[in-house]
């Protein structure tokens, strides 16, 4: 069975066009942030957000071993204050935004996204995307929490209409989800 992490690399992959402009919501362990990274290309650029500095220390890190530090910018903030550190003329220029909710895998998981925060940023990141662009969200429904998480982001999608496409990862009740929202021109 694929992973949602990897079947959402994979569509967003599919979906460039040459180099761009991407966002990382939750650093974590520094794997979106290293596909981004690859992906922005030459004239690219990746801003990736973590509010703990472990995570973004991993994420370096991996960054360093793959030459690519130059291609990222670690900010540590909130995902839903991106705008305050996200240059304004990178608006509706973003190709790839990425957020694989939850807490670190390994940490002491005192650190965990919350729906409000989490909603409000995918609403802003959906406003910065380029016009064709991927929202990716893994949603972990088994994780404390998750479940509110999951259903807020499946009715931001539907209240919205905006145009998505729903995965479910295994046939369990607590199957983790991923979200692939695209930004099209509703004319
Ligand atoms: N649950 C996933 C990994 C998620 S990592 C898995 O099991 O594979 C999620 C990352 O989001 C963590 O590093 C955490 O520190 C970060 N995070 C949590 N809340 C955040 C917020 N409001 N803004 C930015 N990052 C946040």
């Amino acid at each position: 069975m694929i992973r949602l992490v990897d079947l959402s690399q994979k569509k967003i992959l599919k979906n460039r066009s040459g180099d761009c402009f991407c966002l990382d919501a939750t650093a974590g362990n520094g794997w979106d942030t290293l596909f981004l990274a690859k992906l922005s290309g030459a004239s690219g650029l990746v801003y990736s957000f973590d509010l703990q500095h472990d995570a973004l220390k991993k994420t370096k890190k991996l960054l360093v071993q793959n030459s690519l530090e130059k291609k990222v910018e670690l900010i540590r903030s909130c995902h839903s204050n991106f705008d305050l550190h996200v240059p304004l003329e990178m608006k509706r220029k973003i190709q790839a935004i990425t957020f694989n909710l939850g807490y670190l895998p390994g940490s002491d998981k005192k650190v965990v996204t919350q729906k409000n925060t989490t909603l409000s940023a995918i609403e802003k990141a959906y406003d910065w995307l380029k016009e064709s662009g991927i929202i990716s969200v893994i949603s972990y429904v088994g994780q404390p929490g998750g479940l509110e998480e999951s259903k807020g982001v499946s009715n931001l999608v539907d209240r919205k209409n905006w145009r998505a496409e729903r995965f479910i990862g295994n046939t369990t009740a607590h199957s983790p989800t991923l979200y692939l929202i695209r930004k099209v021109n509703k004319v």
